[in-house]
């Protein structure tokens, strides 16, 4: 790290510096300028954390050069993280993109669910998204249907072969959550939920884990370390907007850049999420198109059998013909990008 004094730091200060970082084995080499006087620290940073060198008279500020997160980052892994199902579906690399598609909320009406699920899978996506356990901003709105919506999701799963995403809200759910879910959602508000992020590090189901909705991309990336630094090293980044200052047309700011931001400093995968990214169905092709093109490893959009009377998220949800019909694009669009190096994830019938 390099530790930038304030123009009037005293002698005293730059020693103090200087003796703290020694006494922590650091090698401390000192540049006196005619404005700032910098220091270079040498050593474990571990042993002092930055903040602590960040409270010392006379510190302007403190630049690591390294990143903080070191299991997501690039530096560590060079090649991508691919993370494979047991149908032999994979996520990342140089594997074609991968779909979730689903309901915001799994309802009481599981017919609805298997129309999406027979679509879906009719359109070559591999996976079947839809909550159970939904973060809602008003306690007045439907929070989901608990573990019945997680047994729909289980018949849909029998009848279709389509793996299972479910967002995860609580630690104390984890093992019901477990039983059904090929893959646990971890939502935008639960991105800094450090015990959440804690818990799901311990299990051994891959992670999607949604971008915070004012979290910067370091911020993302260090939430996923966490769940890393916690032993579970299958978590699949997603970009599903953040706050802008203009909402009176989008919901949120689909941060496209953050694609190739993260493939450029992190070996995870990294998918997109145009319906929360927008909150409007007619951006949802647009968006995702962009998403693709920009290298995303797979997509997540919202569909409901019927969107006019869906519980939540009916104005960003696809209905049926409408999300065969963008589906159906995106698959072109994938081919002819060449973005399927492999085509191992159309999956057979069930
Ligand atoms: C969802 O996927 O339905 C959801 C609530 O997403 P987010 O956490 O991104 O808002
Ligand atoms: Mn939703």
């Amino acid at each position: 790290m390099i530790i930038i004094m304030e123009r009037s730091a005293t002698e005293e200060n730059i020693l103090a510096v200087k003796n703290i970082l020694e006494e922590h084995g650091f090698r401390a080499i000192v540049h006196v300028g005619d404005v700032h006087t910098v220091i270079d620290a040498l050593g474990d940073k571990t042993t002092l954390s930055p903040s602590r060198l960040e409270t010392l008279e006379g510190v302007n500020q403190v630049k690591l050069i390294r990143e903080p997160y070191r299991m997501a980052s690039r530096d560590r892994k060079e090649e991508d993280t691919v993370i494979e199902f047991e149908n032999g579906v994979k996520i990342g690399g140089a594997n074609r993109p991968v779909f979730m598609v689903g309901p915001c909320s799994v309802e009481d009406d599981y017919e609805g669910l298997l129309k999406v699920a027979v679509a879906a899978k009719e359109m070559g996506c591999q996976f079947l998204r839809g909550g159970a356990f939904k973060p809602r901003t008003s306690p007045y709105d439907f929070d989901g249907l608990g573990e019945k919506a997680l047994k729909y999701l289980a018949q849909a799963k029998k009848e279709t072969g389509l793996l299972v995403v479910t967002e995860l809200m609580d630690s104390t759910d984890l093992d019901l959550v477990c039983k059904y879910a090929d893959i646990i959602q971890i939502g935008a508000r639960n991105m800094q939920n450090f015990r959440l992020l804690k818990a799901v590090g311990k299990c051994d189901k891959p992670i999607v884990l949604k971008r915070g909705p004012a979290s910067t991309i370091r911020e993302f990336l260090l939430a996923a370390e966490h769940i890393m630094y916690n032993g579970n090293e299958k978590v699949i980044l997603c970009e599903r907007g953040i706050k802008g200052f203009d909402s009176s047309f989008t919901r949120n700011v689909l941060d496209i850049a953050a694609v190739p931001v993260i493939k450029k400093y992190s070996h995870l995968p990294i998918i997109i999420d145009p319906s929360h990214g927008t909150g409007q169905r007619y951006l949802i092709e647009p968006m995702a198109k962009a998403g693709l093109v920009a290298g995303a490893d797979g997509v997540m959009v919202e569909v409901h059998h019927n969107p006019a009377q869906a519980m939540s998220d009916g104005k960003q949800s696809l209905s049926i013909p409408q999300f065969k019909e963008v589906f159906g694009k995106l698959n072109l669009l994938i081919d002819t990008l060449h973005l399927e190096k492999n085509n191992n994830n159309q999956i057979k019938e069930a």
